[in-house]
């Protein structure tokens, strides 16, 4: 797409959202293998990190890109009980008029008002031991509005407990068919992940 036709709301991907194994981009859906550079289809990655020095020093601990399809069909998998206690969660937890001050004054410049707090416990990153990060992106763009957001692994336990069984099985199956036997592995056993 040409500079004129790109939306106000979009910005090249930051470097924070980049393949840490490889340094370059993200470039491939995990799930479906497509390859999302090249697509024109909305996707999401997600990473989750233990960080040192905020953003500026961290070890990642798994990371992907994921389509939107593949996205609403392993969401789809989530028990309708589940759901309703994300939902609850977050819509306790969740400072909604935040955000929104976030892209009514158009704050798209300043990525850390986006992400340097927990978006559920409000705890900033310094003063936190594993997190998740989100971000929407379409080609190289990072898509800003509902992503990018950081989770406090504090926040993501909170999520892990009101979920049920059969849920967190299928996030554990979801994971093993994903991230497959890897070194990644380990990092993984410490307890289910949501794919949010
Ligand atoms: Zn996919």
């Amino acid at each position: 797409m040409t500079k004129e036709e790109t939306p106000n709301n979009y910005r090249p991907i930051p470097k924070l959202f980049f393949d840490d194994l490889t340094g370059a981009m993200m470039n491939v859906c995990i799930s479906c293998q497509q390859n999302l550079l090249e697509n024109q289809i909305p996707y999401f990655i997600e990473k989750a990190i233990k960080p040192h020095l905020g953003y500026k020093a961290y070890a990642t601990v798994f990371e992907y890109a994921m389509c939107i399809n593949c996205m609403q069909q392993h969401k789809s998998k989530i028990s309708k009980s589940s759901l309703a206690s994300i939902n609850e969660y977050f819509q306790k937890h969740i400072d909604v008029s935040r955000r929104q001050y976030l892209v009514a004054n158009e704050l798209y410049d300043n990525l850390g008002l986006w992400m340097d707090h927990c978006v559920a416990t409000d705890n900033h990153i310094s003063a936190i031991g594993e997190c998740q990060i989100y971000a929407q992106c379409l080609g190289d763009q990072l898509v800003m509005g509902e992503c990018p957001y950081m989770i406090s692994g504090e926040a993501l336990d909170t999520v892990v407990n009101l979920l049920s069984a059969e849920t967190i099985d299928g996030f554990n199956k979801l994971q093993d068919e994903l991230v497959g036997p890897s070194e990644f592995q380990d990092l993984l056993k410490g307890g289910p992940r949501v794919l949010l």
